[in-house]
């Protein structure tokens, strides 16, 4: 199928493309790396009629004075080599589609458009980064925590753009990252990542663990990281599997039932919190 026909504004700033969608409407919507916008236009998925276009919208930026502030549109495939990122993001990252995927699109476009299986949401929850939004109210900080609702949705308000995500830097605390897909450049049928503290003894003082795909948004497993506290981390490791697989509530799909799913989930958790250790 071809887009319904659609009305299309280059924005040359911040301010030109929050004009623009302001003008627009709720039926005015951003374009950035068109990875996921375009195949949902194609498919009559969403019918604008307004894009606007913040490829040249100076959103590009990076910052990395402290934490790494990354414009909304800098590419995904930009991070990949950047050691101001984090590892956790890097070692992610491959997953996120396939490479021709990730040097168009952008890191705002796919934290906004917020899909429950996407790596980059992970990371950003699971980092306890910040989503910088810009829009008629002003500009305005949003915990990651408090960004994602469900699939496709967050608590941006209409009008509102995702300008700039705030990323912490590696200080010293292990990660790992792990996914299953049916194949390379799939969505995940699971993932799971964490992020372990430990003091001078080697005990866990803060744990993060968070978990995709078989959730409708990143979310954090507050009973596996208790769990984890205290511990070295990879004695616990088999433990933490099994209290995530007990916590999911994963629906089956056409390709896994819910008790694959849910034993799946506790296999990656057991293997990110063992490769943090
Ligand atoms: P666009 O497609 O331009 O926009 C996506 C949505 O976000 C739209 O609703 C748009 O209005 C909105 N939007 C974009 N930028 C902003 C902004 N700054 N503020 C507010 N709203 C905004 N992604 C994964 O995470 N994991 C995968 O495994 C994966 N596999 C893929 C495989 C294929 C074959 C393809 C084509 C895509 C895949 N993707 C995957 C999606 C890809 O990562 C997209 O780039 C990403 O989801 C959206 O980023 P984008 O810049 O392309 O956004």
């Amino acid at each position: 199928m071809k887009p319904v026909p659609f009305d299309y504004v280059r924005a040359g700033s911040r301010e030109e493309a929050l004009a623009a969608l302001a003008e627009g409407g709720e039926d005015a919507k951003a374009i950035a790396g068109g990875q996921s916008l375009v195949p949902a236009l194609a498919m009559r998925l969403v019918r604008p009629t307004l894009l606007v276009d913040l490829n040249h919208a100076g959103l590009d930026g990076v910052d990395a004075n402290g934490t790494l502030r990354l414009g909304a549109t800098v590419r995904q495939a930009a991070l990949a080599d950047d050691d101001r990122v984090h590892p956790l993001v890097r070692a992610a990252l491959p997953y996120v589609g396939h490479g021709v995927t990730r040097n168009r699109g952008t890191v705002g476009g796919s934290i906004a458009h917020a899909d429950g299986a996407a790596e980059l949401p992970l990371c950003l929850v699971a980092l306890g980064g910040t989503v910088v939004a810009d829009g008629p109210g002003g500009r305005r900080e949003i915990p990651a925590d408090d960004f994602f609702v469900t699939h496709f949705l967050t608590t941006l308000a209409p009008g509102e753009l995702v300008v700039e995500t705030v990323w912490p830097r590696a200080g010293g605390e292990a990660s790992a990252f792990e996914e299953f897909a049916l194949r390379h450049g799939d969505f995940a049928q699971s993932m799971a990542c964490c992020v372990l503290t430990r003091d001078d003894d080697g005990a866990v003082v803060e744990a993060r663990v968070a978990v995709g795909a078989v959730t409708d948004r990143p979310t954090r497993l507050a009973e596996v990281e208790a769990l984890l506290v205290g511990s070295r981390g990879v004695e616990a490791a088999a433990d933490a599997g099994a209290l995530a697989a007990r916590l999911v509530d994963p629906p089956g799909t056409l390709h896994a039932s819910d008790a694959y799913l849910r034993s799946l989930t506790g296999t990656l958790v057991h293997r990110a919190v063992e490769a943090a250790s």
